[in-house]
């Protein structure tokens, strides 16, 4: 008994002191509970706070960007209205009231600013860059759209527009942002170009036929002094030193004669550029055959020029090569060639002219000992107007305008040929044209 009785009481103080942790356990619960709810409370009454602020600098910061950026930026609400738009923005069309502007709708903001198509035609709404973005097409930098507008105060601005629609997690458009890129001065400057472009073919043509017609009456009437002359000869030889004198008129007649050639070729020149930028050089095509019209122009430039060594290389005598063209015209290449060989290098130099089949090609080359070109200079031959800087005329009484070579390759493009230049400074020059065979 006794020994139940204590373990009763054993059992009260266990029970007890159970009761107790319980009651600490409790409170302790309680106390993190509290605590919790007032951490919760203190996050729900700080984060939106720190959130706001952090926001709040970030906005700051890029609405500074915004404003620097040099291209308008403007965002749109779906419905057309401007939300924001940055300074360059207001600089670009001239707005001295941007808040007034930015808070009228759609067509009331057409009204102050007008907007024009490539051609000055005002542009029909749908046709409008933020309507078609608002559509959900994305305007490229590479496919910018060109827009004209008159602003308030009555000035022209081009402007090149691209521009995305802006949309939300679930793909609907909910806005859009156009960029304006100012391109009034380029568009200005290149307008200028072309305009003093038109102005100088203009004057080319005009120029050309004007100097032609002289030029013919002073040759016929230099062949007509020429043949008077002659008929002044005397079978006996006349009184002395008469004969001289009579050579000499003629010697001078035919220095005139040669001095109206160049001034012809040169008129000639530039009467073909100006055919060539009006696209008016008409070829006469016929059946022929590249290697005669290269030997003929061979045989007249030895003629001409009898001082100089001209090689020719042909092809063996029973082969032919056929093409379809404008016989003068190729013969004015080859000539060209040659002329720019012999003007070119020294007097004593030999020029080598090679006539080859190259599978379904014929082709001619021109080969002299003059100072040779450079790779960057070889790049720019065959434009208008480019002469080699520091490239003098060797021999013979020529000049050049920088013609010719591009006469030229415009001719062997016409003939859907092409043209080449294989040179080193100091190894002379291989100048070559090939063309089809018909
Ligand atoms: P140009 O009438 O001035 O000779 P071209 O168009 O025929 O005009 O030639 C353009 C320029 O190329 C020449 O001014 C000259 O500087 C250079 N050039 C042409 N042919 C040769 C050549 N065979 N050797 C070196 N330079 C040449």
């Amino acid at each position: 008994m006794n020994g139940s009785v204590h373990m009763d009481q054993e059992l009260l103080k266990e029970v007890k002191k159970l009761r107790a942790r319980v009651a600490r356990l409790e409170q302790e619960r309680e106390q993190a509970l509290v605590h919790g709810q007032q951490e919760l409370e203190s996050l729900r009454d700080t984060e939106p706070l720190e959130n706001a602020s952090r926001v709040d600098e970030r906005h700051v910061a890029l609405e500074a960007v915004f404003d620097t950026l040099e291209d308008a930026l403007v965002v749109y609400a779906p419905s057309g209205d401007i939300i924001r738009a940055n300074r360059a923005f207001y600089r670009l069309l001239k707005i001295e009231q941007p808040l007034e502007y930015i808070q009228q709708p759609m067509e009331a903001r057409s009204q102050l600013v007008h907007m024009c198509d490539e051609r000055g035609e005002p542009m029909p709404e749908e046709s409008w860059p933020v309507m078609r973005v608002l559509r959900g097409e994305v305007l490229g930098s590479g496919d910018a759209t060109d827009i004209t507008f008159v602003t308030m105060d009555g000035c022209q601005v081009q402007a090149d527009i691209s521009g995305a629609p802006i949309r939300d997690r679930a793909g609907n458009i909910t806005g859009a942002v156009l960029a304006f890129h100012d391109v009034t001065l380029r568009k200005q400057q290149e307008q200028r170009h072309v305009e003093e472009t038109r102005r100088m073919d203009e004057f080319l043509s005009i120029a050309s036929h004007e100097l032609r017609t002289p030029m013919t009456t002073i040759n016929g009437n230099i062949q007509l002094a020429k043949r008077r002359v002659k008929s002044l000869s005397l079978p006996d030889g006349g009184p002395a030193g008469y004969e001289d004198k009579l050579t000499l008129i003629q010697e001078l007649l035919s220095r005139a004669e040669r001095q109206v050639r160049i001034q012809n070729r040169l008129v000639g020149d530039l009467l073909d550029v100006s055919r060539i930028q009006a696209s008016r050089l008409e070829l006469n095509v016929i059946d022929c055959d590249l290697a005669e019209i290269t030997r003929e122009a061979v045989e007249d430039q030895r003629f001409a020029v009898p001082n100089r060594t001209i090689l020719l290389h042909d092809v063996p005598a029973d082969v032919a090569l056929p093409i379809q063209a404008d016989a003068d015209r190729i013969s004015q290449v080859v000539t060209n060639f040659l002329t720019n060989a012999l003007k070119y290098s020294a007097a004593d130099r030999v020029v080598e002219v090679q006539i080859e089949l190259q599978g379904k090609f014929a082709r001619v080359s021109v080969r002299d000992g003059g100072p040779g070109l450079s790779a960057e200079n070889q790049v720019h031959l065959w434009e208008r107007f480019y002469r080699v800087p520091g490239i003098e005329i060797q021999s013979g009484s020529g000049m050049g305008l920088g013609l010719g070579l591009y006469i030229c390759h415009t001719i062997i493009a016409l003939h859907h040929g092409q043209v080449g230049v294989d040179s080193k400074v100091g190894e002379g020059s291989t100048f070559w044209f090939s063309l089809p065979l018909a």
